[in-house]
């Protein structure tokens, strides 16, 4: 039985935020583990800690209004959700991507805060992003709307106030036309924006980040069932910054990555991925991923991207974008001999592919978790931004990596108090909600 606090959030939440339903999901996948917390610590609910924490801080949305190639003019809508900032100034992506909305961003926005909490550094939670999709723009379209999104944002955003980052359909092109407009706006060169160019402000191994980290993780789980990477294979979804970086360190580590995809469709490669292959093709050329097939042999390219789940595999890193594991997916996984899916992208897995994860007794990393290695770096970004320093592509990674490991330790010691030894879902969402909750208790009602 759910804590009265938690069902009477909940409902709040619903009736708030009618039709948002991967905000729902979000705040139900997160709520409906913390029963056992709220038990341990009355004074959390006495304080009415969840149903502060579940209503955003501020919600900034504006119209992005810029002239395609054509002369014709465009309309988009932006977002930034500054979700929660007790920990730290706001930090979260941008995502561009047709399929955002204001839901989309708070479902991100929330579950930042708790990633940035078991990161363990000085961060708070927030997201944002349009409906704009770069996408078949050219370099100069996704310029002027980049420069048209910040007009407004940088009234809200600052080093020391909110600092966002990249997401889907966000990389280092578009933070570059953000931050060049940014600087232009403010006449200040800070760490405003994260994901910068190593010419012009950015950190070594960002990039690398959160897919190193998910990798980093990943060890951990398979270590606890006694695994380790040479020799596995690996079925990583997506075919982006995450999955690209993640499928580069799990086969630097002697595993094979036999199957990719994007949102047209999936690749099988028996071989192993020819990573150069793969950055040249999605990263260089922005192309799909059929040109990677067509241009190596023993490939096969398969339309549609839900089939990959099929694949069998030893470890599963979905890497694309939320709901894109179902309980199908799942029971493919199972029926396949997988032991181990780490969460790249933020909640990929449907709620039925979690529990029959969960029921099969895989070990599962939730995102939150497994994925908080790109915000870290991000935040090592800031602290070189601070400094005037760039630190070396180890001294960085170095760090991400024992950064991912006291995340790993801080959700299976959460577990374990909670009685639920290997629930790294519930260590995630305790261990975070602890810290979050701890410090509004001390910061009073604001
Ligand atoms: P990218 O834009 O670099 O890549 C996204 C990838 O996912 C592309 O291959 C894209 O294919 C695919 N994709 C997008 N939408 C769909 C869809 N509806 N169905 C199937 N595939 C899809 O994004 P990132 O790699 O940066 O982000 C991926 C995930 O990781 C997101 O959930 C993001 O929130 C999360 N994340 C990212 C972090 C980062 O540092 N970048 C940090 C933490 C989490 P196509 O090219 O066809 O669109």
């Amino acid at each position: 039985m759910p804590h009265p606090a938690v069902e009477q959030a909940m409902a709040g939440l619903i009736a708030r935020n009618p039709g948002e339903s991967e905000f729902h999901q979000a705040a139900h996948e997160v709520l409906d583990s913390i029963s056992p917390v709220l038990e341990k610590y009355p004074e959390f609910v006495t304080a009415r800690i969840l149903d502060r924490l579940i209503e955003p801080d501020r919600q900034i949305m504006f119209r992005v209004a810029w002239f395609d190639d054509a002369g014709v003019p465009q309309v988009n809508r932006g977002f930034r959700i500054q979700f929660n900032n007790v920990l730290g100034p706001y930090k979260g992506g941008l995502r561009f991507h047709p399929s955002v909305k204001l839901g989309t961003i708070k479902f991100l926005g929330f579950e930042q805060i708790f990633k940035n909490a078991l990161t363990g550094l000085p961060i708070g939670g927030a997201k944002g992003g349009s409906d704009f999709d770069p996408h078949g723009r050219s370099d100069n379209e996704v310029m002027r709307f980049c420069q048209s999104f910040m007009m407004e944002l940088f009234r809200h955003v600052g080093a020391d106030t909110d600092v966002p980052a990249g997401d889907i359909g966000v990389g280092e092109r578009e933070i570059g036309y953000l931050f060049g407009q940014y600087k232009r706006l403010a006449i200040a060169f800070t760490g405003v924006l994260t994901g910068k160019g190593l010419l012009w402000g950015g950190s070594l191994a960002r990039k690398q980040a959160t897919g190193y980290g998910l990798v980093y993780f990943a060890t951990r789980m398979l270590a606890a069932r006694r695994m380790e990477w040479h020799g596995l294979r690996v079925v990583v979804s997506g075919s982006g910054n995450v999955a690209i970086y993640a499928a580069e360190k799990a086969q630097r580590l002697g595993a094979r990555v036999v199957a990719m995809s994007d949102s047209g469709g999936y690749i099988y490669d028996p071989n192993g991925i020819d990573i150069g292959l793969m950055r040249s093709v999605k990263e260089d050329r922005r192309a799909r991923i059929s040109a990677y097939a067509a241009e190596r042999t023993g490939v096969e390219y398969h339309a549609g991207c839900t089939g990959i789940w099929s694949v069998p595999c030893d470890v599963a890193l979905p890497c694309a974008t939320q709901n894109e594991l179902d309980g199908d997916g799942a029971q493919a996984l199972i029926a396949n001999g997988c032991k181990v899916v780490a969460e790249g992208a933020n909640m990929p897995c449907t709620p039925e592919a979690v529990r029959a994860i969960q029921a099969a007794a895989l070990s599962f990393g939730p995102g939150k978790a497994a994925n908080a290695g790109g915000v870290a770096t991000s935040l090592l970004e800031m602290a070189q931004n601070s400094q005037r320093l760039q630190w070396t592509f180890d001294e960085v990674d170095n760090k991400l990596h024992s950064i991912m490991n006291g995340i790993y330790d801080q959700c299976a010691e959460a577990a374990d108090d909670f009685g639920e030894p290997g629930n790294l879902v519930l260590g995630a969402n305790a261990a975070g909600f602890v810290k979050v909750a701890r410090a509004m208790m001390a910061q009073g009602l604001v």
